[in-house]
């Protein structure tokens, strides 16, 4: 049996501090981790191809207004070798980010897709911001399996001010992440944990947010100040209730989003590493997530990828990324996902299903008791 969670129970646990009680949470989104998606933890090999961007988000270094960033863009044979190169570690994903970077055109992508599809036989992700749904259909038509788009907080107002429109003809966020599953894209969104100004408030409509999407992907990660951005200073925001940008938080949400969209793959996360580079990624996949995104951009690019600052992995080499990965995901006792490992909810929107809500026994917060 699943679970629901209401408001106030999602708004109690997103508060809860008592150890014992968030073992429980952990302990639940474990289970219904193993039991809707398994022990397999999928790999998704990590492509950083542009840090060029046209935006001016608040919160991440690669904003245009940012002159203290070498730009680099890597070349369609740069990219091709890096997607084989993935393909050699056995992984069944690759991941192209970049800034919102027009110098990749919809013809540049296009070509990107349609050559790993031929030369590395490879699930292809997309995270290349908001562009036009011409470009999305076209890339789609090309291969590209999934986009990612997080909408970042379901608060518009907050969301509009961190993230300055661009103007022009283009659809709004959240219109067009609602375009990607009609497209035939496998839907991927997300949120941060601790922007200046989310409150608890938000963070539950975020979670409810990600059920009413029927998400097949869900990236949460903590906010990380960048100095070179409007949301640069470490200090204290004096707006009353701000939700704090924590690892403890950051895994209760990775938890609650496993408990209320149980089918959706969930990614570990960098930012959370970033954090805790002992054992952020471990306890990620321990409370809710089943996914790690292994980084494979080339050495002399990824240090200019720098969306916040210390980023867990900046030095490494694809090499050392895949052993040390892999290495902590065995000694969790947990297998490497083979093949491309679609996330189980795209298979159930594809027949047609509703997702689970059941009822549950009233117990703390929501949960039931084992
Ligand atoms: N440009 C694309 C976009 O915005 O969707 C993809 C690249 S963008 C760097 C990928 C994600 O990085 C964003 O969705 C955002 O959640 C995350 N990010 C940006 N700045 C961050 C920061 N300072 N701390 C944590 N995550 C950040
Ligand atoms: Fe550009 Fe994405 Fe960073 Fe915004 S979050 S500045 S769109 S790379």
């Amino acid at each position: 049996m699943t679970l629901t969670l209401d408001r106030p129970a999602i708004l109690r646990w997103l508060a809860e501090t008592d150890p014992s009680r968030l073992e429980e949470l952990w302990r639940e989104a474990d289970r219904v981790r193993k039991e809707h998606v398994g022990d397999e933890v999928h790999l998704r090999g990590l492509i950083e191809i542009s840090n060029h961007c046209l935006r001016q988000c608040h919160y991440c270094g690669l904003r245009a207004g940012n002159r203290d960033i070498t730009r680099y863009r890597m070349t369609v044979d740069e990219i091709v070798a890096c997607a084989k190169q993935t393909r050699s570690f056995g992984y069944g994903t690759v991941v192209l980010q970049a800034g919102e970077d027009d110098g990749l055109t919809r013809d540049d992508v296009t070509q990107i897709v349609k050559r790993i599809k031929a030369e590395a036989g490879v699930a292809v992700t997309l995270s290349l911001g908001e562009r036009t749904v011409d470009e999305l259909a076209a890339w789609r038509e090309a291969g590209a399996d999934r986009y990612l788009l997080r909408f970042e907080t379901s608060n518009t107002e907050l969301f509009s001010q961190m993230h300055p429109p661009r103007g022009g003809q283009r659809l709004a966020r959240m219109d067009l992440l609602r375009q990607l599953g009609p497209l035939g894209y496998e839907v991927g969104s997300g949120v941060m944990i601790g922007i200046p100004g989310q409150s608890y408030d938000d963070l539950a409509n975020d979670l409810e947010l990600f059920r009413e999407l029927d998400l097949d992907m869900i990236g949460v990660g903590p906010f990380i100040a960048h100095p070179a951005t409007p949301f640069g200073k470490n200090e204290p925001t004096d707006f009353p209730g701000q939700v704090p940008a924590t690892e403890l938080l950051t895994y209760k949400t990775i938890a609650l989003a496993r408990l209320l969209c149980p089918d959706a793959n969930i990614p570990s996360t960098t930012a959370l590493a970033t954090l805790n580079i002992a054992e952020g990624r471990e306890l990620g996949l321990q409370r809710g997530a089943n996914i790690v995104m292994p980084n494979m951009t080339p050495p002399e690019y990824r240090v200019y990828y720098e969306i916040y600052p210390a980023k867990a992995c900046i030095r490494e080499t694809a090499d050392l990324c895949n052993r040390c990965i892999t290495g902590r995901i065995e000694k969790l006792g947990r297998a490497i996902g083979q093949g491309p490992g679609a996330s189980p909810n795209l298979r159930r929107r594809a027949r047609g299903e509703k997702q689970k809500l059941e009822r549950v026994a009233p117990a703390p917060h929501g949960l039931r008791r084992p």
